[in-house]
């Protein structure tokens, strides 16, 4: 696999968060510079306002130190105001400048600049009370303010012209804008270590787990995956469920090396005597008729275990294919049973296995009796199998809530252990890993019993314990109505 860095998880999230943090910036820049020029300026005017309300309520107060207020207001403010008596042809200053901000005050500019008398014309012509202007002045490089509001004492025209500098927008700007760049920087830096960590923090487990997906491809099945340490759910969940399936694959492995190595044997050994036996037959004992029958009885034995290894295999490959031919109706529950109690009579009998049937009383169930006979042949053999001489097999049939019926195959025998207890459901699955050609059995019994049961959506299990003995058992829905009526 070719590894391309601008395509990886590190680079692209260091990207991503970084552009972020851009578009973040660059959004707050536009923002700032955009917006506060106006709202600088109606801040300005705002305050230039309050000014003249300041001028205003000092004038009305009619103190003695009125010229000290008046002063004071300038200077406090930053600003030069005067208040003139003004008309369409002349003005004549009332109350003489009051200045905070000296030389730049637009006011002391000859009147071939400032011009009071034509503001008073513009506000005759507005019929408005307040004017407020930008004007530039020559003794000053920036831009100044210049407030001029009608008085309405006296029944004279009286004018209140203030002026200030707007100037600080710019100051302000300088202030902001390194800010800005100040942030802009921290911000960068921030985001792409923060993506680099978060980035190494995701990719870290990812390159670590595919390096594990390498290993397991391999054939490695004793590799771990190892998540994101707590830290992403979906990274330690991936990691359990990788792990998980790991487990199954190296089960699945391990079953399939015993498959081969079982089915090998089982099909070689019969074969193996089934050819020794041919050949004696043929060679020696064929003009000896009592040899001769036995010898054909041994390869007969063996052919019919061949047979029931190869129907065994195929019926499992069937159920597990889902193609399995239910041939359901309703039955009595305790007829395959007891069935199958007659055809194992000589097995008990043979292992010299004691039996004990308690049964409840019969219902009808819905099913195939023939496959649940093959569950109930399964279970009563393997009891046979697995249990001594003189110990007990108990049947046993019971009646429990919610309409269904249970067999429990219960014996004394040498019980299952705790850790192969959910396997041996499994094909091939064999508690004792030794090939035993004494407990016969295709290892595909109770695979086979399973795929039937489920098959039927019935309720199973077994509950063992070494050296105690094992119950495996089965429930069956008792018939309704209208299972009847099929
Ligand atoms: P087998 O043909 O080997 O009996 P099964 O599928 O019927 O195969 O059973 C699988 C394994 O489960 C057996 O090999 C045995 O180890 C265990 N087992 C089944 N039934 C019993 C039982 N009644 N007591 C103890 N072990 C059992």
């Amino acid at each position: 696999m070719k590894s391309d860095f601008f395509k990886s998880l590190t680079f692209r999230s260091w990207l991503y968060f970084s552009s972020f943090a851009v578009a973040l910036i660059a959004t707050i820049w536009v923002l700032q510079l955009l917006m506060m020029d106006p709202y600088y300026r109606s801040a300005k005017e705002e305050s230039i306002q309050n000014v003249a309300d300041q001028v205003k309520s000092a004038l009305q107060e009619e103190s003695p130190y009125l010229d000290y207020a008046l002063n004071d207001i300038a200077v406090n403010n930053g600003v030069c105001f005067s208040i003139y008596q003004l008309s369409s042809t002349s003005y004549k200053e009332v109350i003489s400048l009051k200045d905070g901000i000296g030389s730049p005050c637009y006011l002391n500019l000859p009147s071939s600049i400032f011009q009071p008398l034509t503001l008073a014309t513009r506000m005759a012509e507005s019929n408005e009370t307040v004017l407020t202007d930008y004007v530039n002045n020559l003794n000053y490089p920036g831009e100044m303010i210049l407030y001029t509001e009608k008085l309405d004492f006296h029944l004279s025209n009286y004018y209140l012209i203030v002026n200030s500098y707007v100037e600080p927008v710019d100051y302000a700007y300088d202030i902001i804008r390194s800010q800005l760049i100040l942030t802009t920087l921290i911000a960068l830096s921030l985001a792409a270590l923060l993506a680099y960590l978060v980035s190494r923090r995701m990719s870290q487990p990812i390159v670590r787990m595919t390096e594990s997906a390498r290993r397991l491809g391999e054939g490695d099945y004793a590799v771990m995956f190892s998540g994101s340490n707590n830290f992403y759910t979906e990274l330690d969940e991936l990691a359990d469920t990788l792990n998980y399936a790991t487990g199954e694959l190296s089960r699945m492995d391990e079953l399939r090396r015993d498959l081969v190595a079982n089915v090998s044997h089982d099909i070689k050994t019969p074969l193996t005597m089934i050819r020794a036996y041919a050949e004696m037959v043929r060679d020696l004992t064929g003009q000896d008729p009592e040899k001769r029958e036995q010898h054909l009885e041994v390869i007969i034995t063996e052919a019919n275990h061949l047979d029931r290894l190869v129907t065994d295999m195929l019926e499992l490959s069937r159920l597990q294919a889902a193609a399995l031919q239910l041939n359901k109706k309703v039955f009595p529950f305790h007829q395959p049973i007891r069935e199958i109690m007659s055809v194992l009579e000589g097995a008990f009998l043979r292992q010299d296995v004691m039996h004990k049937e308690e049964f409840c009383e019969d219902v009808s169930v819905y099913g195939d009796p023939v496959k649940i006979a093959q569950v109930v042949y399964n279970f009563i053999d393997n009891a046979i199998k697995h249990s001594q001489p003189k110990t007990l097999v108990t049947i046993k049939t019971t009646r429990r809530r919610g309409g269904v019926i249970r067999l429990e195959v219960i014996d004394n025998g040498s019980g299952i252990a705790a850790k192969d207890l959910p396997y041996i459901w499994d094909r091939y699955y064999r508690t004792d890993k030794k090939y035993q050609r004494a407990a016969e059995g295709s290892g595909l019994g109770l695979a086979i019993a399973k795929g039937i049961l489920q098959a039927h959506q019935a309720k199973f299990g077994v509950n063992s314990s070494v050296g105690e003995g094992s119950t495996f058992w089965f429930e069956m829905k008792i018939a309704s109505a209208e299972d009847k009526e099929k």
